[in-house]
């Protein structure tokens, strides 16, 4: 009979969620895994990243699925019912609006209970009681879930009361330090997992900025979204801003982000990265746009040539020197 009890397990690919998918497999439940792909994650390394979750969920015998929440979670980051963590993570949303998701596919995967990485009192927001309270009640899934890792501090669940799983063999712990979790990872035999709460950029300082300057400025789309995670971003007026590639490989990322009526500003005769310029520009925005683009070409301290070019074979040219620091330092978001 316990062979045949499958459980979802949320799985961020972090630490705790490793932990809680192994201690639940461990006693003969069939796991499956949800990574859900919120459009928030890092992108130094993604696909690295995902390799690994997947090889790491292969070599345990865990199934692996990678679920699509992108316009979902962009509709709780813009007004979550439970408010903002630190910073513009909505996490106590965004774990109701993914347990909500797993619990609409429960019957399709065969699966009895999900399953978390959550821990008691490990972040002060979205994991202290009431939070999770709120997040098992808002989900729907009383009573069947289940947080391997903190099991013994909450009443049993259901499958802990139907002897699906072994109560006793599940953790206790609570609070910010990651002490038993790497112990038990040790013993575990889990190894090269990824530091905790690196994968999200909502809990970047730098990236909740850039987003919610984005929301004071309507309307965007999941491009000006994505667009967020490459490059220096300048915001020239209330209705323009310019985005400047670090690198090579940015100058690439930000050509394929491209919308049709951007406007591309590259030096001419001296390197320099390019910059992506969005939204309604007067001849005013242009030249400071192209003055931002001077500052990080190879010589930003002599004046040079600037081309803006827009479809359509709209093309300027501008003359221009740096910025000064504090004008730039003003304009950066
Ligand atoms: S850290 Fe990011 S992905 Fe994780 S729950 Fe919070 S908002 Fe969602």
């Amino acid at each position: 009979m316990k062979n045949t009890i499958k459980a979802i397990a949320l799985f961020s690919g972090g630490l705790d969620s490793r932990l809680a998918a192994i201690l639940v497999a461990r006693q003969g439940i069939k796991i499956v895994c949800y990574h859900f792909r919120t459009g928030f994650e890092h992108e130094k390394n993604a696909e690295q990243k995902l390799k690994e979750m997947k090889a790491f969920c292969e070599d345990r015998n865990l199934s692996y699925r990678e679920i699509p929440l992108r316009e979902e979670a962009l509709r709780v980051v813009c007004s979550p019912r439970f408010g903002h963590g630190r910073y513009l993570n909505p996490c106590v949303d965004c774990k109701i609006l993914m347990l909500q998701k797993t619990k609409e596919r429960m019957e399709r995967e065969g699966a009895s209970f999900v399953v978390t990485g959550e821990v008691l009192g490990q972040r002060p927001k979205s994991q202290h009681g009431p939070s999770l309270s709120t997040i098992e009640r808002e989900s729907g899934l009383e009573g069947m879930l289940l947080r391997p890792l903190s099991a013994r501090k909450f009443p049993p669940t259901i499958p802990e009361k139907k002897g699906w799983v072994d109560r006793e063999l599940l953790c206790d712990f609570s609070g910010r330090t990651r002490k038993p979790q790497m112990e038990l990872a040790r013993e575990l035999g889990v190894e090269n997992y990824p530091p905790p709460a690196g994968g999200c950029l909502l809990t970047d300082p730098r990236y909740s900025h850039r987003l919610r300057d984005l929301f004071e400025h309507p309307p965007f789309d999941m491009q000006d979204i994505e667009l967020l995670k490459f490059g220096r971003h300048f915001r020239l007026s209330s209705r323009a801003k310019l985005v400047v590639a670090r690198h090579q490989e940015e100058n690439e990322r930000l050509l394929q982000l491209k919308k049709s009526d951007d406007r591309v500003f590259f030096p001419v005769s001296r390197k320099g990265p390019l910059g992506i310029g969005r939204g309604a520009f007067d001849p005013g925005t242009e030249e400071l746009a192209s003055r931002i683009i001077i500052r990080y070409s190879k010589f930003p301290d002599t004046k040079a040539l600037v081309i803006m070019e827009k479809a359509g074979g709209e093309k300027r040219e501008f003359p221009v020197d740096s910025p000064s620091n504090q004008l730039l330092e003003s304009l950066r978001i």
